[in-house]
């Protein structure tokens, strides 16, 4: 072959100009992080895979999307692809190492109500972690979080992301969300705009909403005292949703404040962070 045509499908073959980068370089499980497509040329669908994420993109030019390694994502190297829609080999793909990260351990004495569950309390749990997956599930519509995510109340974390749990000797699921403290009745915000997807009583949550806010993030606010929203209603970034309680599992009142994007459970601190 003429190596002046190798060269140009070689060019071809990279994508039509569209390049892919990621921020931060370093990741572990619970990170999460923002992509950014540029090249992209309007009329074409396309669509950046990670993991479990498979996340729609239109338009043309330059577009951020955030996505995040699941704090269950083994460690090591794992690759973001971009594909044009409807093809099966990717348009160009960015490697990302993810890092080995040592959570803290938490040992707490429990009244044994606490640990133990009664049948009927896991078969109401295991249901409500199942209407909850639903909602996660594969989410492809547009993005309606805009600039930086907030934390919902100012007040002492408690209990950081990660923690791995023992209740009186036993191992625990390790902590998906941050805990933060307050008084029963203050405000808690929206850390960004969206819709109010779920609002009702769990039995581990209590009290709980949740807010999509587009592009397969979510955030979820747990053992409020009172709601101030109600589900399917838009709300704006820093707009009170609820007022913080003591309902669910819980020892005392705080807000249980997690995120998943595209189903990966990341750390909101991190997030904060990122999008500042
Ligand atoms: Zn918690």
């Amino acid at each position: 072959m003429n190596p002046f045509i190798g060269i140009v499908m070689l060019v071809m073959l990279q994508g039509h100009g569209v390049s892919m980068t990621e921020a931060p370089s370093r990741l572990h499980p619970g990170s999460p992080f923002m992509v950014t497509v540029s090249g992209l040329v309007s009329g074409t669908s396309y669509d950046v895979r990670f993991d479990k994420a498979d996340v729609p993109l239109k338009g043309s030019g330059s577009v951020r999307l955030l996505l995040g390694v699941d704090l269950a994502h083994p460690d090591g190297n794992d690759r973001i692809r971009l594909y044009e829609s409807g093809t099966a080999s990717p348009i160009t793909s960015v490697a990302v190492t993810i890092r080995r990260h040592v959570y803290p351990s938490q040992y707490l004495k429990l009244p044994e109500n606490f640990v133990e569950l009664t049948p009927a309390e896991l078969k109401r749990a295991i249901k409500e972690e199942k209407e909850l997956d639903g909602i996660f599930a594969n989410d492809k519509t547009n993005p309606l979080w805009r600039g930086d995510f907030i934390l919902p109340v100012r007040g002492i974390i408690t209990t950081p992301f990660g923690v791995r749990r023992f209740f009186n000797g036993e191992p625990r699921a390790s902590h998906t969300g941050i805990d933060i403290a307050g008084k029963p009745g203050t405000p808690v915000a929206a850390t960004n705009d969206g819709i109010v997807c779920f609002e009702g009583n769990l039995f581990f949550g209590g009290n709980s909403i949740l807010i999509n806010h587009g592009q397969g993030i979510y955030s979820m606010y747990f053992h409020l005292g009172k709601y101030a929203v109600k589900n399917r209603e838009y709300v704006k970034k820093g707009q009170t949703v609820g007022y913080i309680g003591e309902t669910g599992r819980v020892t005392g009142p705080s807000l249980h404040f997690g995120v998943r994007i595209a189903d990966s459970k990341v750390d909101p601190e991190l997030l904060f962070s990122l999008t500042r």
